[in-house]
This record gives structure tokens, C-alpha cells and sequence, in this order.
């Protein structure tokens, strides 16, 4: 098909389909087939500024302004219903644009419906308090206010439910937004943007500007009408946000990679555990920012453990995300297929044994696929422990006690998450207070929660989302003083 015959998604600008202001489009391109499906607008600074200031506008006048947190409440409410009923066709946007199965792309869509929904709720429940003070005749108390205008700026891996942990609290705090999906996953956020109209939110409130890293989210986040950035991606582009926020002195919200390791003690349940690590590195074809992609197991069980990891995953089926029986679905990019390429020859160059995989699938057509890949033989300093691969690849490192596990573990520049799988209660405890990781499951793996603080410690990131807490990151804190005696104590004379 010609591009002139494929789908064209546009920005969403001030309540519109606005064309860029260049005329340009660029491909997005479907991982399973390999082939473009739809075109996309190249956005750049001149995009931006009308997006940002359409943005600026609704928050500094208009109805969103003057609309009580109850009501920004209801509409929030309203959007939670019209995703739920549009759920299934932005997933298979998304499932067409990134090759995660239907199934879990799916459940990720229903839930961004909750994720409005539970802040619809909060959205009328952040309290001012009274603050006793040491001074006399004064009453102080503080006010929580909307920051302004905020970028989202989201990766590819789960587009919808990315932007969702910051747009919804930063809506229901009073803030308006401009929206820089992926370049390779854009078009579900263009329609996503078209639902916020028809829950009865004002124009302008909710804006996307789509296009390349450098062209359209570098403008945003230098916008000087932008108060705050968030962001989900790589390392290194986070790294480049923050200091461009810095220069404008911007507040940001960063959640970045992980190597997170998945610990399995010789007292767990070993059933459950096999499925937990399965899950925790090849699901969504491990490219998931929390993936547990270091597998530390206790020496004591280490062969045993490992032979039951192959065989369950062994004939796991690759193919079709829209299938019901494939288990593995393509990788969503072709520079990331490449990347998972390079570190599997990184991998045996340094001396790992690949005991399952470590081919990509180019049998099974023109998509990205790779094996589902298990190293042994790994040891922590390799490069193989210490970066992030992105994608379906499990490194296996053996450990003595908890000491050693704890060691191994934090022994990484990430601090995202960790598992743990204990009988144990006692080393339930002492491992999740001594890993060094903003999320520790215990027997489980991959639950998130629109209740429940995500984010990272050390290279991970930069603040939390989810939870309360989360909406904290849209407001200014502002302190109130008023007088009660009228007497204002005379300047030059003292007391
Ligand atoms: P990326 O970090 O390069 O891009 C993420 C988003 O940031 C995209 O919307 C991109 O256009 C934008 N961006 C990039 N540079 C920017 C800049 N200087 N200013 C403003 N916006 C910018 O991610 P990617 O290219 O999609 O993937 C690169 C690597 O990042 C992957 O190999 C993977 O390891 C990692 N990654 C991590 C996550 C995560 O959830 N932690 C998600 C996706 C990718």
C-alpha cells in the first residue's frame, strides 16, 4: 500500500485534528508484519508552542479554570466509562502498533479505565490543614495548587497505560497537559485525546503532539509555559529531559530502566516461583521497564531450578499477538530487535552459556522475533547483569545466603524492583527492607496498582506514581497567613 492510502493520524490540538504545521508524516510500522500501517504527524517546535499555549490558555482562563474539584471530578468519572467501552479498539490499536498479545494489551486498556476512576475520586480529596504556628495573632494554613501546563512524554512499550499514571493525577489536580507519545506507538494516543471532548472536558485541557525525540519532545520540555515533565523511557533521553528541565528550573517525574533482580531462596514454592520469573522476564517479550531479567537463585537448587525454567517455557508458542495461543509476541521495533541481537552475542562473547533460545525467528515471517533466551554461567560484573536488555532475555546467577543475594542484588546502578520467593517470613522481611528498589514483591511479580507508589531508586528514576501520593507531583504547596489582630506591629519599634 502507498503511504497516500494509509490511515493519517494527526495532532490533537485545542479540541482538534490539527495537520502539522509542516506537512509532514512519518511511518508506523505494525512488528508482526514488518510493513507500515498507518502515517503519522511529524510534529515540531511550531506544533508544540500552538499545543502548549492551547494548554496555557485553558489552564489560566476559561471553565476548566473556574471548575470546582467535584466537577473535574465527574468528568473524570465520565472518561473512565467511555475508555472502558472504547477498550477493546485502542487495544488493538496498541496490539497492532507494538505486538503485545491481545490479551494482555487488552487488560492493560481496561485497567487505564480504573486508573481514571480512582483518581475521578481523589480529584476532590486533597485537604488544606491549619498549620499551628509559633506566631502570635496569625492563621496559616496551606492551599494545594495545580502546577500548570505538564508534558507527558511516553515510551512505546505501553503507551496508553504510561500516559495514564501521569495524565490521570494530573488532571484530577488541576492541571492541563500536552501529550509526546512514542514515535513508533502514536496513533493510540491520538484517539485516546478525541474521548476527553466527549467526556465534557474542555478544549485545550488535553493536547498530543506527536514526532521524534528530538524535534517535538525536546521543544516541549524546553516550552517556557511547561511547569512540570513526565516521563517513561530510556536512560538516556531521561537523563537529556532532566537537564533540559533543569535549565528552566522544571520540576519532573522520571521512571527509567531497570535490572531487576528475581531471588529464589531453596525454601519457596517452586511452582509458583517458575511462573513468576516466566512472567517477571517474558511477558510483553521482557520489555517491560520492571522486567526481572537477573534470576539470583540459591546455588543449593540452582540445576534443578533452571531445568524446570526450561521446561516451561520451551515450547512456548511465538507468533501472532492477535492469537489466542501464541505466548510470545514480536519484539515492537526494529533498532530494539537489533539491540537484543547485539547484547545475545555480548552474552556469549563474555562467557555465558545459553541453556534455552538466544536466535532471533526470522521463519516465522517478516516480524521481529527472538527466542525466549536463558544464560547460565552469568556473573554479576558482566554486561549481561548490569544492563538493560529490553527484551526476553534471562541472565542466571547463583548465590550462597541472604547476604549474598542481597549483595548480588543491589548490586546494579537500577533500583526499580526485586522479588523475592520465601517461605520464610523472616527473610521476606529482611530482603525487603535491604534491597535497594522502589517496588519489592514477595511471592508474586508484575503487580502494579493505580493505589500503590511506583518509581525507582537510584538510575531508575525521579519520584512516584500511582497511589495518593502520585497527585503530590502536580501540585505547589502554597502557605496562607492571615492576620487576626489588627494591630500590624509597628516595624521600627521593637517588641
Ligand atoms: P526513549 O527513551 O528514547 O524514548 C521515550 C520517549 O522519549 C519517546 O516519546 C521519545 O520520542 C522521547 N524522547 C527521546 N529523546 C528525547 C529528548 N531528548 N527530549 C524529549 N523527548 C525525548 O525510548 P526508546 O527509543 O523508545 O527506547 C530506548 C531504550 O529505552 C530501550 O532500548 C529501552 O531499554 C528503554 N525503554 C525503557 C522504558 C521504560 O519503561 N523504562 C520504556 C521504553 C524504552
Amino acid at each position: 500500500m502507498t503511504a497516500d492510502a494509509l490511515p493519517h493520524f494527526t495532532h490533537y490540538i485545542d479540541g482538534q485534528d490539527v495537520p502539522p504545521a509542516t506537512g509532514s508524516y512519518f511511518e508506523t510500522q505494525n512488528p508482526f508484519s514488518g510493513e507500515a500501517w498507518a502515517m503519522v504527524a511529524r510534529g515540531d517546535a511550531a506544533d508544540v508552542d500552538r499545543a502548549v499555549k492551547a494548554a496555557h490558555k485553558a489552564f489560566e482562563s476559561g471553565p476548566w479554570s473556574e471548575m470546582s474539584a467535584t466537577r473535574r471530578g465527574e468528568i473524570l468519572f465520565r472518561l473512565s466509562e467511555l475508555l472502558a467501552q472504547n477498550a477493546a479498539a485502542l487495544a488493538e490499536v496498541e496490539m497492532r502498533d507494538n505486538g503485545k498479545l491481545a490479551a494482555e494489551v487488552t487488560s492493560q486498556v481496561r485497567y487505564v479505565a480504573d486508573y481514571f476512576r480512582y483518581y475521578a475520586g481523589l480529584a476532590d480529596k486533597v485537604e488544606s490543614h491549619v498549620i499551628p504556628t509559633d506566631k502570635k495573632g496569625v492563621t496559616c494554613f496551606t492551599r494545594y495548587e495545580a502546577k500548570g501546563v505538564v508534558a507527558i512524554i511516553t515510551p512505546w512499550n505501553s503507551p496508553l497505560t504510561l500516559t495514564s499514571w501521569k495524565l490521570a493525577p494530573a488532571l484530577a489536580a488541576g492541571c492541563t497537559a500536552v501529550i509526546k507519545p512514542s514515535e513508533f506507538t502514536s496513533p493510540s494516543a491520538v484517539l485516546f485525546a478525541r474521548l476527553f471532548k466527549e467526556a465534557g472536558f474542555p478544549d485545550g485541557v488535553v493536547n498530543v503532539v506527536t514526532g521524534l525525540g528530538a524535534e517535538a519532545g525536546e521543544p516541549l520540555v524546553t516550552h517556557p509555559l511547561v511547569a512540570h515533565v513526565g516521563f517513561t523511557g530510556g536512560e538516556l533521553a531521561g537523563q537529556k529531559i532532566y537537564e533540559a528541565a533543569a535549565r528552566g528550573l522544571k520540576t519532573v517525574t522520571l521512571e527509567l530502566g531497570g535490572k531487576s533482580p528475581n531471588i529464589v531462596f531453596d525454601d519457596a514454592d517452586l511452582d509458583q516461583a517458575v511462573k513468576g520469573v516466566v512472567s517477571g522476564i517474558f511477558a510483553a517479550a521482557g520489555q517491560t521497564c520492571i522486567a526481572g531479567s537477573r534470576l539470583l537463585v540459591q546455588a543449593s537448587i540452582h540445576d534443578a531450578f533452571v531445568e524446570r525454567l526450561i521446561d516451561f517455557v520451551k515450547d512456548a508458542r511465538l507468533g501472532d499477538p492477535a492469537d489466542p495461543q501464541t505466548r510470545i509476541g514480536p519484539i515492537a521495533t526494529r533498532p530494539q530487535f537489533d539491540k537484543i541481537l547485539g547484547y545475545l552475542d555480548i552474552a556469549r562473547a563474555e562467557g555465558a552459556r545459553c541453556v534455552l533460545g538466544g536466535r532471533a525467528r526470522p521463519d516465522l515471517g517478516a516480524g521481529w522475533f527472538v527466542e525466549p533466551t536463558i544464560f547460565t554461567g552469568v556473573n554479576n560484573g558482566m554486561r549481561i547483569a548490569q544492563e538493560e536488555v529490553f527484551g526476553p532475555v534471562l541472565s542466571v546467577i547463583p548465590f550462597e545466603d541472604e547476604a549474598d543475594a542481597i549483595r548480588i542484588g543491589n548490586d546494579v546502578q537500577y533500583g526499580l524492583a526485586a522479588g523475592v520467593w520465601t517461605q520464610s517470613l523472616h527473610r521476606a522481611m529482611l530482603m525487603s527492607s535491604k534491597l535497594r528498589a522502589g517496588t519489592v514483591w514477595i511471592n508474586n511479580y508484575r503487580a502494579t496498582s493505580f493505589t500503590t507508589p511506583f518509581g525507582g531508586y537510584k538510575r531508575s528514576g525521579i519520584g512516584r506514581e500511582s497511589g495518593v501520593e502520585a497527585i503530590k507531583e502536580y501540585l505547589e504547596t502554597k502557605s496562607v497567613w492571615i492576620s487576626t489582630d489588627l494591630d500590624v506591629p509597628n516595624p521600627f519599634v521593637r517588641r
